[in-house]
């Protein structure tokens, strides 16, 4: 059966809109032959397929008809020059954990292969799940993509009725949880030697943009003494920055972009502009150290006699996943003989979206130094095998349950 979802994953990361590399973007030609597919192997595995309005393809089991469903799922579009895992591991893992449980399920099972999670294309993201849980914005309609061509013409074009996206928005009372099976993207399940883990959080992020002025000034005739290094402060602010975020759990914090002024051999550095990126899964835990580290920055800039300038870019509060959903993968993986780990999620995913319809679930699958993005994104049959094992037995034991 596993061995069939490796050669399917083959299979579907041969769907691409550029020859030679995988790039499968949102309506694109390559996702509706994706969508085509998908919804074959969906059929063969006894489920009713439709793609809904905003191009989501959406595979129901025949039974528990009228009651409420469990949702999985994960996206189907990549980034450029994609690996074949990403989200699409999500979808077909999905199905081939559903096959083989569906009709011994007192409950209806939806399959969601979502089209839009990596936002390449336009500038929204999100817009497949964000419609299934009632928070698409309509002015993302008007968004283009890089040849001028609207979402709401893309979706035209695809088959798609936007004016009908308002519709596709699931009631709360229908949807008893999501879970989304995913490749980690991370090295943590690798350094822990285990193929799955429980995601406890998609973590919140931050970002600021830092200018630090000092004085410029010619490097052979200012004495130290005297100096206000703009990089010399910068360089002080960000070793603090990464030492900070390395005393706290599941906290991390990265300065990914430095330039300094006026970026000369022979002068002393006046200015410099650098960004902090702050990601934990608790709001109140990034909020802390967002707080902790202003102090810091200060007090480093006070010592050297620079001014300090911080703006907020970007902010994004933590999506936690629900204790008890994180419970019952917990058990299902025990139940395979594997140690439960839980950790947080770097990245972003459809889960943030779905989490403001239903509680919301994920399971990890460790994948090869954690490279993502990128065409070396690797997994093994065995780790796939044990994914499926371990959300067929979710399937199973489910007992839906109020948030407690
Ligand atoms: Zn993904």
């Amino acid at each position: 059966m596993s061995s069939s979802l490796m050669r399917r994953l083959a299979e579907l990361a041969a769907i691409t809109d550029t020859p030679g590399a995988l790039t499968r973007l949102f309506l694109s030609p390559a996702h509706k032959r994706a969508i085509t597919l998908v919804e074959f192997w969906m059929r063969e595995a006894g489920l009713t397929t439709h793609m809904d309005e905003i191009g989501n393809l959406v595979g129901r089991t025949p039974n528990g008809a009228g009651k409420p469903v469990l949702l999985l799922g994960s996206h189907i579009d990549t980034v450029r020059d994609a690996g074949a895992y990403d989200g699409n591991f999500g979808v077909l893992a999905a199905i081939a954990a559903v096959a083989a449980v569906w009709q011994d399920l007192p409950y209806a099972i939806e399959i969601i292969a979502f089209g839009d999670e990596e936002g390449v294309r336009f500038p929204q993201t999100l817009s497949g799940s964000r419609a299934i849980a009632g928070s698409f914005n309509p002015a993302a309609l008007a968004g283009a993509d890089a040849d001028g061509i609207t979402l709401a013409g893309a979706l035209r074009n695809f088959g798609c009725n936007p004016d009908a996206i308002p519709a596709i928005a699931r009631n709360p009372a229908d949807v008893m949880a999501y879970i989304e099976l995913h490749i980690e993207q991370g090295p943590v399940l690798e350094a822990e030697n285990l193929a799955v883990g429980v995601v406890t959080a998609i973590n919140g992020a931050a970002r600021f943009s830092v200018t630090v002025t000092g004085a410029a000034g010619h490097a052979g005739t200012v004495p130290m003494a005297l100096r206000r290094d703009a990089l010399a402060a910068a360089a002080e602010q960000i070793t603090a920055i990464q030492a900070h975020a390395a005393a706290i759990p599941d906290l991390v914090a990265t300065v990914g972009s430095l330039s300094v002024h006026p970026g000369a051999p022979n002068s002393i550095p006046g200015r410099v502009t650098y960004s902090i990126d702050i990601r934990a899964p608790e709001d109140a835990v990034r909020k802390q150290a967002i707080t902790d580290l202003g102090a810091q920055l200060h007090q480093i800039a006070a010592r050297h006699r620079v001014q300090l300038s911080v703006t907020q870019t970007h902010e994004a509060a933590a999506t936690p996943c629900a204790p008890w959903l994180q419970a019952q993968l917990a058990d299902s993986i025990a139940s395979q003989g594997i140690r439960p780990f839980h950790l947080p999620s770097g990245a972003g995913h459809d889960a943030m979206a779905v989490a403001s319809l239903c509680p919301v679930g994920m399971l990890f699958v460790r994948c090869k130094g954690g490279i993502s993005h990128t065409p070396q994104e690797s997994i093994t049959q065995e780790d796939a095998n044990t994914a499926v094992a371990v959300l067929t037995e979710f399937l199973r034991r489910f007992i839906p349950q109020q948030e407690n």
